[in-house]
């Protein structure tokens, strides 16, 4: 059986903790591997080695920093293959979906090649009497990054580019259930030229979380997952006297307008909806059409596309989708289906029993699809993440709006329609943080920032942009007079009184 360990300052190193946990192949449901599940003191011991290696690398200047990275994006890309299928084998998604995973945060490493331009200061002259004023935005020291399993490759690399460029050192724990790709990305940075020290990942569960947490040489900890743990690190971290930024769950509605391009609609729903099997926090789980004739147009069109879709593990090319993560995220879906059941929504289409032949003991679930859903239904209130859309028939716009207004979370919503009075209005009032028109996975690039409202963030400072820049550095602010002294030199000619 492999074992997965850790990799701390440039090299592997075997957990020691005497904890593991299974990593499963969850097309066919078997064990591939254990990983370590890190004490306190081997986090600690991780940490330490961060510390000392931090200063010199944050006095190399910026230009060398930003060296690393476009190294590091040459060889992501040359290695994209290999890495796009070893973050299939543990995560289940088809190949193509994990080199977008890749490709996501390979463009956050494209945008920290500008460090030298990011991480410039301010600088006011005259600012009173030969007084002079700036500021400089210096490292916060050692960061942390705690990750889910959804996005093994983009998210580290959301946390880990900016605060590595910035000249922080790093502790990265990524979930569990894939740590293989985050470890294999991390020797990419040292063959990349990063010192030994400075990106150091630790495999491990809630255990390492709050040993990061607790430790007093952890400044700052950004934290992306499910909305409890999210609120629990923020808590945490801060009363810990840390920087946090905490990125939580997610139910993203697209609102269809009468008038909007219904082939367009339908299709971007079966992308958004059902790719990566609906385990995407930008996923759409629920569609709102606006009046019943656009409702029963946009169902009609649905049905037969949710039935064709294929479904097959990550070695099948033509896949559009594959299996849930692990046997509790299967069991956890099956029972919200059969809780949807049970509330009343009408089970238009039923991904339960899915099988496919060879892969019997596979996490999958068939595309599934919920009409007449109700606000107070559980299915609606709860992010399911897994393949199942549900449709919530509204009256007219201001009902449609009133759904994704008063939802608990606020990560990203969309809008189907031809009616640009009717984007703006939507776009202006609506309380969440990314906004598609007529585009159904509204992520920004990463020279914008990620990061949504409500309970689907805690922390000002988003991801990735010129946000993250700044969460990663802390602000500094020199206020330098220099008395005027003598300018001219020596006077050779008789001093007179003038
Ligand atoms: P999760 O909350 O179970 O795990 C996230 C991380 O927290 C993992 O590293 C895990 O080891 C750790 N963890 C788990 N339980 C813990 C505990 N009790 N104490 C401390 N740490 C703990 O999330 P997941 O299942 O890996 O990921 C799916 C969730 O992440 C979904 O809710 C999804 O919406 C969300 N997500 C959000 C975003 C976003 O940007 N808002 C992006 C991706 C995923």
């Amino acid at each position: 059986m492999r074992e997965i360990g850790h990799f701390i300052g440039g090299k592997h190193v075997a957990g020691t903790s005497g904890r593991t946990s299974n990593v499963y192949n969850p097309a066919t449901g078997e064990v591939q591997a254990t990983v370590a599940l890190a004490s306190v003191d081997e986090l600690r011991a991780a940490v330490e080695n961060a510390k000392a290696a931090q200063p010199k690398w944050a006095a190399t200047n910026p230009q060398r920093r930003a060296r690393v990275f476009f190294k590091f994006v040459e060889l992501l890309n040359q290695n994209m293959d290999e890495l796009a299928t070893l973050l299939s084998s543990e995560h289940g998604k088809t190949v193509e979906d994990s080199k977008g995973d890749i490709i996501r945060g390979l463009e956050v490493c494209e945008f920290v090649c500008g460090i030298p331009h990011l991480q410039k200061g301010e600088f006011t002259e005259g600012a009173g009497p030969a007084i002079d004023m700036y500021s400089i935005r210096q490292p916060v020291g050692v960061g942390a990054g705690i990750t889910p399993f959804n996005f093994p490759g983009m998210i580290p690399m959301w946390m880990f580019a900016p605060a590595i460029a910035c000249g922080n050192a790093f502790i990265l724990k990524p979930s569990e259930r894939d740590p293989s790709l985050p470890i294999r990305l991390a020797e990419l940075m040292i063959e990349a030229g990063l010192p030994a020290g400075i990106l150091n990942v630790v495999n491990g569960d809630k255990a390492a979380v709050d040993a990061i947490l607790t430790d007093p040489n952890i400044a700052a900890v950004s934290f992306v997952g499910s909305t409890p743990i999210a609120r629990y690190v923020y808590g945490t971290a801060a009363m810990n006297g840390k920087r946090a930024q905490c990125f939580g769950g997610a139910k993203n509605h697209m609102i269809i307008m009468p008038d909007a391009d219904m082939d367009q609609a339908v299709n971007a729903l079966m992308g958004a909806g059902y790719g990566s099997a609906g385990e995407r926090c930008m996923a759409v789980s629920v569609a709102v059409p606006v009046g019943e004739e656009t409702a029963n147009r946009l169902v009609e069109k649905l049905v037969p596309k949710i039935e064709s879709l294929r479904i097959g593990p990550y070695t099948d090319e033509k896949a559009d989708m594959g299996p849930l993560v692990t046997k509790d995220a299967y069991n956890r879906v099956n029972g919200l289906i059969d809780r949807g059941v049970e509330e009343g929504a009408k089970l238009v289409v039923d991904g339960r029993g899915f099988k496919l032949q060879g892969y019997e003991d596979g996490y999958f679930v068939g595309g599934t699809l919920f009409d007449h859903v109700k606000p107070e239904m559980d299915i609606y209130k709860t992010e399911i993440f897994g393949p199942v859309l549900s449709v919530v028939r509204a009256k007219n716009y201001e009902d449609a709006l009133d759904l994704p207004m008063k939802h608990e979370y606020g990560n990203g919503v969309a809008i189907y329609t031809r009616d640009g009075d009717a984007a703006r209005d939507f776009a202006s009032r609506i309380n969440i943080g990314m906004i598609g028109v007529n585009v159904p996975i509204p992520v920004p690039l990463a020279y914008h920032s990620f990061g949504g409202w409500k309970a689907s963030s805690f922390g000002d400072l988003n991801q990735h942009g010129t946000d993250s820049i700044k969460f990663w550095t802390r602000t500094k602010t020199i206020t330098a007079r220099w008395p005027s002294g003598i300018k001219d030199g020596a006077e050779f000619v008789m001093p007179t009184m003038k």
